[in-house]
């Protein structure tokens, strides 16, 4: 059967094992993770102290093995905070803890109750699962998987039931009993949870760790850097999925593809760094005129194109207007500029590539009729079933 021996061993090992996969993670500079890895050696660090002090520990012992655990406990919850953006440290918090702490070292060394011990270790442990456990919950992303915050609160939550659980024994006098490693079912679930949660929370961080940096990677290879918008590629599929699902629903969808007008006479007169402010000023008028439904990339250099959701080739050719009047009205560090347009609306059996094509040859027209306007596609005969008339 287990040893306390052979499971504080465990412990260590585990430890030194988070430490290990999370100090490998340590040059992504995901935030946090600098916390946690030291969190995990300093719980490392305290288990092994209580492993090679003389059996039983001494108070000075348990004094210091329980200051090295506090500290690792409010790095854990520091950490999850950094990583989730957050301002790391709440001096309430460390206030609490510090109080907790005191108390824990009076019943330690000025008045010895193991009762009051345990339930004071536990209720630091049990704390930092349960803050850990909701940050997590609560500050996961909107959009994409749940799964690793979900998973980082089970292993927390599940952790800090355990340590509940180990307060509520002391509390029915069972304490001290169940304390030690007997070869009792209950204890082995006791012990086995308890020493499962952590590895499985530091497993989780590193999943969230890996969630960040996959989410890093696609904002890279769908957000222009210049713009801040759409790269050509994510709005394609963006807007090849606005398609299908407007098709689907019998939904009217329009497109609009934008040119910026003379640019390169703009770079010319004022140098590309202020072409690309021009770039990025026009990028943000759009932006800030559009529903969020619509969406909105850059095409490649001067180019952009919009998808207006649940709209008439009417309606885009009315809204682009105005996105053209609001452009042109608004001169960015002295620089006037305009842009073309052309405009058409999805019809039946229509593929994306179609669409953007009709409204490229209506921007071409916009562009050899002078500019500075928003041309809307030749009507189509009844193949164009969404659009009426
Ligand atoms: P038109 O009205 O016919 O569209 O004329 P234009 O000058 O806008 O079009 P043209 O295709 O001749 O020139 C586009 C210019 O856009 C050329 C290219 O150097 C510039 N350009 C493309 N990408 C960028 C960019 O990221 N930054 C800057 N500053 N310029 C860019
Ligand atoms: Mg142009
Ligand atoms: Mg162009």
């Amino acid at each position: 059967m287990l040893s306390p021996l052979a499971l504080i061993c465990i412990v260590i090992v585990s430890c030194l094992m988070s430490v290990a996969i999370l100090a490998s993670l340590l040059r992504t500079a995901v935030p946090g993770i600098g916390r946690w890895c030291v969190a995990y050696a300093l719980l490392a660090a305290a288990s092994a102290w209580v492993l090679l002090a003389p059996a039983p520990p001494g108070p000075l012992v348990a004094a210091g093995a329980s200051l090295v655990t506090f500290a690792a406990v409010l790095l854990l919850v520091q950490g999850t905070r950094q990583f989730f953006g957050l301002d790391s440290v709440r001096h309430m918090e460390s206030a609490a803890l510090l109080i907790v702490y005191v108390a824990l070292v009076y019943f330690t060394c000025v008045s010895p109750n193991i009762d009051a011990k345990i339930t004071l270790l536990s209720v630091a442990l049990a704390y930092a699962r349960i803050a850990v456990g909701t940050l997590a919950l609560r500050h996961a992303p909107r959009d994409g998987a749940r799964y690793p915050y979900r998973f980082v609160a089970a292993a927390a939550y599940l952790g800090a039931l355990v340590h509940v659980a180990r307060i509520a024994a002391v509390a029915f006098g069972l304490g001290p009993k169940m304390a030690l490693v007997q070869p009792s079912p209950w204890n082995v679930v006791f012990l086995g949870l308890a020493i499962v949660t952590l590895p499985c929370m530091s497993t989780g961080m590193v999943m969230l760790a890996n969630d960040r940096l996959a989410r890093r990677m696609e904002q890279l290879a769908s957000v222009d850097e210049l713009t801040g918008i759409l790269m050509r590629r994510a709005f394609m599929a963006k807007a090849n999925a606005l398609l299908r699902e407007a098709s689907a629903e019998g939904k009217p969808l329009a497109v609009a593809i934008l040119d910026i007008d003379n640019f390169k006479a703009i770079n010319d007169s004022f140098g590309h760094a202020a072409g690309d402010r021009v770039l990025t000023h026009i990028a943000s008028t759009v932006s800030a005129r559009l529903r969020p439904c619509d969406l909105f990339g850059r095409l490649g250099g001067e180019e952009f194109a919009i998808v207006f959701a649940n709209a008439k080739k009417a309606d885009a050719q009315a809204w682009t207007n105005q996105l053209r009047l609001a452009v042109a009205q608004s001169p960015n560090d002295g620089v006037r500029c305009t842009f073309s347009a052309g405009v058409e609306c999805v019809g039946g059996g229509d593929a994306l590539a179609d669409v953007l094509a009709r409204a490229d040859t209506a921007l071409y027209t916009a562009k050899e009729t002078g500019r500075n306007r928003v041309v809307p596609a030749p009507e189509l005969d009844a193949r164009d079933l969404v659009e009426p008339g």
